[in-house]
């Protein structure tokens, strides 16, 4: 398996307050388990494709998304669409690509009831601490602390409370998107009853947690594999990679996979 265009690997055994040096294909990079494969769209926005090729999209903010390189605008084939909170910025291209793809969406309730009322009624409609099948995988939904309105538009509409996922793959393999959040000490009960192996963290602050708070994330969780996220698409949300691992220099064995906007793993 190849390594991503821009990764921060080999991590361990540094010290506190290290530096991290220039990104480079060299570095070694944690491997996905075979026939997977994940890309950022930039921001929380993700297409991961499972071990056998099924391809899900994390929180579609793609056409107006400004860090989405645009041959990627087309997400083409989707088996599902997975939803964290109903902000612009995590679902501005939901409607019309449930539409054009007529992918199942799973969502919190109260987006799904929202959705009805947009013309999608192919969704899984559940709530904080459920589990579901979709497309071949179990999601589990999980807290997030953060705001849950839908805001397209001038009105701010309430959408439910906002959410991780934990997307459980054939393979045993679990991947969590931890949506738009705060840290919090229930994160250690993520771990003891999910176990991700990867995690998908914002960094950005601002909104969301900054790198200090996602470094105790890592720790709360337990993981050794971390793509950050939600930071670097608007000035405000100025958290970044260098940042977290630097906060984080204490987790022995962490991996901090920074790809760009537009890169793939696996
Ligand atoms: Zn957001």
């Amino acid at each position: 398996m190849k390594a991503a265009e821009r990764c921060f690997g080999g991590m361990k055994g540094r010290e506190p307050g290290t530096k991290i040096g220039k990104p480079s294909k060299e570095d070694t990079v944690a491997q996905l388990p075979d026939g997977m494969k994940i890309t950022w769209l930039g921001h929380a926005t993700f297409i991961v494709q499972g071990p056998d090729g099924k391809r899900y999209l994390i929180d579609p903010f793609v056409d107006s998304n400004p860090a989405c390189p645009g041959d990627l605008k087309d997400v083409g084939k989707l088996d599902a669409i997975l939803v964290t909170h109903g902000h612009a910025d995590h679902i501005a291209d939901l409607v019309p690509i449930a539409k054009k793809t007529g992918a199942p969406v799973l969502c919190i309730v109260e987006i799904g009831a929202w959705l009805a009322g947009q013309g999608v009624d192919n969704v899984i409609a559940m709530n904080k601490g459920g589990s579901a099948q979709i497309a071949g995988i179990t999601v589990h939904m999980t807290q997030a602390i953060h705001s849950g309105g839908i805001n397209l538009g001038d009105e701010i509409i309430y959408g439910g409370e906002p959410s991780g996922l934990v997307l459980e793959f054939s393979n045993g393999f679990k991947l969590y998107h931890a949506g738009d959040t705060a840290v919090f000490g229930d994160m250690a009960l993520i771990a003891k009853l999910l176990a991700p192996d990867w995690a998908m963290l914002p960094i950005g602050d601002f909104y969301t947690m900054g790198p200090r708070s996602a470094a105790e994330a890592i720790r709360l969780l337990g993981v050794k594999t971390v793509i950050p996220m939600h930071y670097g698409t608007f000035p405000v949300l100025s958290g970044t990679p260098e940042q977290l691992a630097d906060e984080a220099a204490d987790v022995s064995g962490l991996e901090i996979v920074a790809i760009g906007p537009g890169d793939s793993i696996g």
